[in-house]
């Protein structure tokens, strides 16, 4: 199994990342992905985009040096009430939305509680596409209640090729993750959540796990293009993909 559209990637917007957007869309289509959708930081993660960068976004063409490119934001729950450090008026505009927790923006708790955070997050962006990283330690959660809830809303899920890399004890997570997903027929993408362009697209660790989980690939939504067009031309018809 490969991935052909890497749905979780920064750029220089977010000043931990090192990379333009058409560095990363060279190196996609080097590393053999179609499409990337653009996602920094925005909002009160320290070192974030100015609202101004994603309210611009439309500006950029569809492809850049060869690579498809969706015009997105990873925007941060910042309360119990699944609230997000973006407002919705600016969510509108774009094409691709992680919802994300991280410990410099997002309220810690027991699991359930995190869960129910994800669900509120969900319930109350219908603009929120993924899930990103729910597989951190920092925001371990009930993965029943977090893909039930999943399901309910239509997100995906993502298995997120970074967290694993920096912290072996996510695998253990993001196999219970799996299991759930499978059992619930959950889809999910792999992406890179890469910081420098050359890590496009990779994202062997990620499929590792999968692999060795035995999760079935029909459920990996950015596993086939046409898969995942389907998907986001159902919440976004007559996008130009
Ligand atoms: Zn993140
Ligand atoms: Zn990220």
């Amino acid at each position: 199994m490969r991935i052909c559209a890497d749905l979780h990637t920064h750029t220089i917007a977010s000043t931990h990342a090192y990379s333009t957007i058409t560095e990363n869309c060279v190196w996609a289509k080097k590393n053999g992905i179609k499409a990337i959708a653009m996602t920094d930081h925005c909002g009160i993660m320290p070192d974030s985009a100015h609202i101004w960068h994603f309210e611009n976004l439309r500006i950029l063409p569809r492809v850049i040096e060869g690579t498809i490119v969706l015009k997105g934001v990873e925007a941060n729950i910042i309360n119990r009430e699944g609230e997000l450090d973006i407002p919705k008026s600016s969510l509108k505009l774009l094409e691709w939305v992680n919802i994300s927790m991280h410990a410099e923006t997002s309220p810690k708790g027991e699991p359930l509680e995190i869960a129910k955070t994800y669900i509120n997050a969900m319930k109350n962006y219908p603009e929120a596409d993924i899930i990103s990283h729910p597989t951190t330690d920092n925001f371990y959660c009930d993965y029943e209640t977090l893909v039930k809830g999943a399901l309910m809303y239509e997100k995906i899920i993502e298995i997120n090729e970074s967290s694993v890399i920096a912290k072996r004890s996510s695998e253990k997570n993001v196999c219970e993750l799996l299991k759930i997903c499978k059992k619930y027929n959950a889809p999910v993408a792999v992406n890179t959540d890469s910081h420098f362009c050359q890590l496009i697209g990779k994202t062997s660790s990620a499929l590792k796990i999968i692999e060795e989980c035995e999760f079935p690939e029909s459920l990996v939504i950015n596993s086939d293009w046409e898969k995942f067009r389907e998907f986001i031309l159902k919440k976004r018809p007559g996008m130009d993909i």
